[in-house]
């Protein structure tokens, strides 16, 4: 199929690579675009803008956050000027409200539109083994399910809504969120009684309550090991401040305090270190 991605950050690479290895016509398109010489040398297409990307008929984006997909998509030379029929498909997480306001964008401009959150770090993407969370339209889900299939191992559908996948993944990276700041504080309360946080890391993965990101948060948090940067912790504040928007006002006391959290990591050295960073410890241990 013909298939073309924008934004070759550390998700989009790997999900770009595994595009062409299953033999798709790939054509992709990054705002640096040194970042697309690698793909040139693997048979990809290089696109001179957004809008000459989204032609090729079928685009994914995945990019930074609301700014970085607004720009690609309203921009003089983004997506919504590529004509009618085009498919976009949106894996970045963003907010709900860009997602409604995507979704109507593209409708009145004759285009289709899906929200398609992946699950996993960029070396699962870079493995084709994402989980894949998507709704839209069944018509446009099923154009996109070969993709799917290039990208992930699993796909399920939420519904026919854009934005159901889209809350759905402000939800659960909340979560993972949660897991991360839960960790922390079970390394430092046995830390206190000389427990070594390797062993409390190794002990809870053993026992972990069916629970397989604690197999794999807990060795990073013991071992300190916040660098490189799967997830920074900023793409993880950005992520929590989504959830509490979703929420609608509903309370919720845990995402405000990792929202605390965050922010004072973020003010202390920038959030690039990896979200794991969660489990620094705390200034005075
Ligand atoms: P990343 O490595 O920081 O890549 C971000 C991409 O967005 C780059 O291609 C960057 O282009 C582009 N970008 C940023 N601002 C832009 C703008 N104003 N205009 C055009 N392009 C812009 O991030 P990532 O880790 O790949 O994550 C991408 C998305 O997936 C995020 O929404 C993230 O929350 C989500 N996600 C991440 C993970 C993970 O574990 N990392 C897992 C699941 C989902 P340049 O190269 O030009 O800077």
């Amino acid at each position: 199929m013909d298939i073309a991605l924008i934004g070759l950050g550390q998700m989009g690479s790997g999900m770009a690579g595994q595009l062409i290895d299953a033999g798709h016509a790939v054509t992709v398109w990054n705002r640096d675009k040194a970042k697309t010489e690698p793909f040139s040398g693997r048979g990809a297409s290089i696109a001179e803008s957004p809008v000459d990307a989204a032609q090729r008929g079928l685009v994914l984006t995945m990019l930074a956050n609301d700014d970085a997909l607004e720009a690609v998509t309203f921009g003089d030379e983004g997506i919504l000027a590529a004509g009618p029929d085009i498919l976009h498909i949106s894996c970045s997480t963003v907010s709900v409200a860009l997602t409604e306001r995507l979704t109507e964008a593209h409708r009145r401009a004759s285009q289709r539109f899906v929200s398609a959150q992946v699950l996993g770090r960029p070396d699962v993407a870079a493995a084709g083994n994402l989980s894949i969370i998507a709704s839209g339209d069944a018509t446009d889900l099923d154009r996109a399910q070969p993709l799917f299939d290039a990208i992930g191992t699993k796909t399920l559908r939420m519904g026919d809504r854009p934005v159901m996948a889209a809350a759905f993944k402000v939800a659960a990276n909340f979560g993972i969120a949660a897991i991360i700041e839960t960790i922390s504080e079970q390394i430092r309360i046995a830390a206190a009684q000389g427990v070594s946080p390797a062993k409390m890391a190794e002990l809870l993965v053993e026992t972990n309550f069916g629970n397989r990101m604690i197999g794999v948060y807990g060795p990073m948090i013991a071992e300190e090991r916040f660098e490189p940067a799967g997830f920074p912790l900023k793409l993880g504040r950005k992520d929590i401040g989504l959830a509490i928007a979703a929420a609608k006002g509903a309370d919720l006391p845990f995402a405000r305090l990792l929202a605390s959290q965050m922010d004072a990591i973020i003010s202390a050295d920038g959030g690039t270190r990896d979200w794991s960073a969660l489990g620094q410890p705390a200034k005075g241990e």
